[in-house]
C-alpha cells in the first residue's frame, strides 16, 4: 500500500456524487439507534417520507426507501415494473440511461431506445416517434434520466410529457432524479410523472446509501401485474405501518436521521433559493470553462446552453491531454477532487461537481484548484477563469 500523508486543511470534494455532507447532517448521522418500538422511530420515518414528498412536489405518491445506492433505486424501480419481454423506452442521454437500460435487460426486458447525441439532451421529438410507432402499446413505461451526471445535461422533462401525451400513449414517466434532485426544479404532479427514483449521496447531501422511490397509484396497479420475482424491492408488501414491513427489516436509521436533518436545512434555506444558488454557482462554473477555454485545448460539453446541468459540468479536453492526470495533481496538490469521465467519455472530460452543500467560497475554490493543475500540467488555457467566475458571482442578482 503507499504511503498517503495526513492532509492539512479542509479538502473540497467536487465530484457530483457523493458531495460534501453538512455537518448538521454529519451529527444527525452519528446518534445512536434506537429500539424498533420507540415511537420515535415511525416520527423519523414519517418525517422523511413527508420531506421527500414536498421535495418532489407530490402529494399522491407513495415513497418507500430502500438501503441501497442510485442503482438500488434503478433495481426497485425495475422488479416492479419490468417483466419477461416488457418494453421500456428508454430515451438516450449517455452514460447513466445506458446502465439503466442494461439493468432493464437483465431482467429479461426489452430496452428500446432512442439515439443520444453527445452534448445534447433528450430529443422529445424522437420519443413522441417511438410512441407513435407502437399503435399496439407494447411499451409499457419511459425511463428518463433527468440530468445525466456524466454528460452535465440536463433534459427537458416537461416536453418528455407533451411528447408523451403527444403520442396518446399510456406508458407509465418515471424520472430518475439521482442528479437533479434539490438542485434543479421538479414537481412531480405538475409533470404527470409516475414514478421517481432518487439516492442520497448527490443534492441531497447525506452520505452514500439511502435510496427512494416515490410511485403513484397507477405504477402501484402496473406493479401488481409483473410477476418478476421480487421480495426485499416490493413495492406492495412494502405499504404498511409497521416501521420493520415498510423497510423490510431493520430501517437504515442513520441514513434517515441524516436525510431529515438535510430536508430541515433545505426548507430552512427555501426551496426556490436552493434552486436559485445552484444556477448561479452552475453560471460562474460555465463563465471559468468558458475564460479557460479561449486557448481552444477544452470546452463545456454540453452545446446547448439551456441543457447544461446546475449540478455538474462536464470539461471535454483536446485529444492528448489527460483528464486522468489533471485530476490526480488537482487532488493531490491542491486538494481539489473533481471526477473523471465515465463510459465513453473516459479520457475525454473531467468533471466539476457543483451540487448540494455548496457555497460561492467553495466554488472559487475549486476553480482555482483546477486552474492551478492546468497550469502545472503545461495544459494551455485563456486566462481569467477565476477572475471570471467571480465576475459572475458578483454581478448575480441573490
Ligand atoms: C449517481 C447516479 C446514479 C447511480 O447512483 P449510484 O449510487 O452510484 O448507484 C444513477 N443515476 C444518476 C443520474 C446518477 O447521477
Amino acid at each position: 500500500m503507499t504511503f498517503l500523508p495526513r492532509i492539512p486543511g479542509r479538502r473540497f470534494l467536487h465530484s457530483p456524487g457523493p458531495t460534501h455532507v453538512p455537518d448538521e447532517v454529519v451529527h444527525a448521522m452519528s446518534r445512536q439507534p434506537t429500539d424498533l418500538a420507540d415511537p420515535r422511530v415511525a416520527q423519523l420515518i414519517a418525517a422523511c417520507e413527508q420531506g421527500i414528498k414536498r421535495l418532489l412536489r407530490t402529494d399522491r405518491a407513495e415513497v418507500l426507501f430502500y438501503a441501497a445506492n442510485g442503482h438500488g433505486g434503478w433495481e426497485a424501480v425495475i422488479a416492479n415494473l419490468v417483466g419477461p419481454g416488457t418494453q421500456i423506452l428508454v430515451p438516450g442521454t449517455g452514460h447513466f440511461s445506458d446502465g439503466w437500460a442494461e439493468q432493464v435487460r437483465a431482467f429479461g426486458g426489452v430496452a428500446v431506445r432512442t439515439p443520444y447525441v453527445e452534448g445534447h439532451p433528450i430529443d422529445a421529438a424522437a420519443v413522441e416517434a417511438v410512441l407513435r410507432a407502437d399503435t399496439q402499446h407494447q411499451i409499457s413505461a419511459v425511463f428518463v434520466v433527468h440530468t445525466d451526471t456524466a454528460s452535465g445535461t440536463t433534459s427537458d422533462l416537461a416536453a418528455i410529457r407533451r411528447a408523451i401525451d403527444a403520442a396518446r400513449h399510456p406508458a407509465l414517466y418515471v424520472v430518475d432524479v439521482v442528479a437533479s434532485l434539490a438542485a434543479a426544479p421538479f414537481e412531480m404532479d405538475a409533470l404527470g410523472v409516475n414514478v421517481v427514483m432518487g439516492a442520497s449521496q448527490k443534492g441531497l447531501m447525506v452520505q452514500p446509501g439511502l435510496a427512494f422511490v416515490a410511485a403513484d397509484a397507477r405504477a402501484m396497479a402496473a406493479a401488481e401485474r409483473i410477476t418478476t420475482p421480487r421480495f426485499y424491492w416490493d413495492w406492495q408488501r412494502r405499504v404498511s405501518d409497521l416501521p420493520y414491513r415498510k423497510f423490510c427489516g431493520t430501517l437504515p436509521m442513520a441514513h434517515l436521521a441524516g436525510l431529515e436533518a438535510a430536508l430541515g436545512l433545505i426548507e430552512r434555506e427555501g426551496l426556490a433559493n436552493v434552486h436559485a444558488r445552484h444556477a448561479r454557482l452552475a453560471r460562474a462554473v460555465h463563465a471559468a470553462v468558458q475564460a479557460w477555454a479561449e486557448a481552444g485545448t477544452l470546452r463545456v460539453f454540453t452545446r446547448e446552453a439551456a441543457a447544461r446541468s446546475v449540478s455538474v459540468t462536464a470539461v471535454e479536453v483536446s485529444q492528448g491531454i489527460d483528464p486522468e492526470a489533471l485530476r490526480t495533481v488537482a487532488r493531490e496538490r491542491f486538494q481539489v477532487a473533481i471526477a473523471g469521465g465515465l463510459g465513453p467519455l473516459g479520457g475525454r472530460v473531467f468533471r466539476i461537481g457543483h451540487l448540494g452543500d455548496m457555497n460561492e467560497a467553495m466554488i472559487l475554490g475549486a476553480l482555482a484548484g483546477v486552474q492551478a493543475a492546468l497550469q502545472v500540467q503545461g495544459i494551455a488555457h485563456g486566462a481569467g477563469g477565476v477572475d471570471a467566475a467571480i465576475a459572475s458571482l458578483a454581478g448575480a442578482a441573490r
